[in-house]
């Protein structure tokens, strides 16, 4: 029987797409981004960690599994528990990770299901994946968040793990297919926040601008900084600090003045 490996259902999930939605944690990821705020995610296995527990103030240590396979059922039965939301909201369900394309058949099963069910589909993708895998999944999604890190291929290297060509390529052409897509961008100081990266991604959207023309900008947090103790993962952001507010308007601003509708957050 198909399964999924998922790390995490998350209810009434208000940044992941339009409406009240429910956002389904694919587990596993091809990129290794230095910022990611999702390390568990990371892995296609289920890894355990051990949680402290308060007990009349003293403390008990438990193990927690984080990760399970998971028939489309048994994510199906927690999905339709909340179509009311949906639909009084226009929202409806999100997939996202990880990255849900790793797992692609699963990712159309599920997908499949809520078509069937009038829900509308998100799917949150790092864009890394065979480009037949994409038009495979490309007409059972009403939205894609689709995040773009660096525009430099080597810069993509160092940073996120991977070369990035396979990643604007299925920008390009879910563009030119005409799919509704916002383009998420992470503000990580000193990394993407460059003069050179914001110019080379605002040129690229450009090229797109009759289809794709609403950005998130999403600034980098620390909160994760606890996940990569609790997981035993190096953190290579751990002095790193958030963008000011300050220049997050201004950045928001500078897409503006280019012809973009932009959101801070998700
Ligand atoms: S693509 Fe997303 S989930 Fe994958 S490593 Fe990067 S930030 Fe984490």
């Amino acid at each position: 029987m198909l399964k999924g490996m998922i790390f995490d259902i998350k209810r009434y999930a208000l940044h992941d797409g339009p409406g009240i939605r429910q956002t389904v944690f694919f587990k596993g990821c091809p990129l290794r981004c230095w910022w990611c705020h999702n390390p568990e995610s990371q892995s296609t296995k289920t890894e355990i960690i051990t949680r402290e527990i308060k007990l009349d103030g003293d403390s008990c240590y438990e193990d927690v599994p984080v990760g399970r396979l998971m028939t489309v059922d048994e994510v199906m039965a927690e999905v339709l528990k909340e179509t009311v939301f949906y639909d009084e909201s226009g929202g409806g369900v999100t997939f996202s990770g990880g990255e849900p394309l790793l797992q692609a058949e699963f990712l159309k099963a599920l997908a499949a299901e809520c078509r069937r069910n009038n829900i509308h589909t998100v799917l949150d993708t790092c864009g890394y994946a065979n480009p037949e895998t994409v038009d495979s999944v490309a007409d059972l999604i009403d939205l894609f968040l689709f995040d773009i890190k660096l525009i430099d291929e080597e810069r993509h290297r160092e940073y996120a793990g991977v070369s990035n060509r396979i990643i604007l390529a299925n920008l390009r052409r879910l563009a030119a297919n005409g799919k509704k897509i916002i383009v998420r961008f992470p503000i990580i100081p000193g990394i993407t926040d460059t003069d050179e990266n914001i110019a080379g991604l605002i040129g690229l959207l450009h090229s797109m601008s009759s289809i794709i023309n609403e950005v998130d900008l999403l600034p980098y947090h620390s909160i994760a900084n606890h996940k990569y103790l609790q997981f035993e993962m190096e953190n290579k952001m751990k002095d790193a600090q958030p963008p000011s507010d300050e220049r997050m308007n201004i950045l928001k601003e500078h897409f503006e003045q280019n012809g973009f509708s932009v959101k801070i957050g998700g």
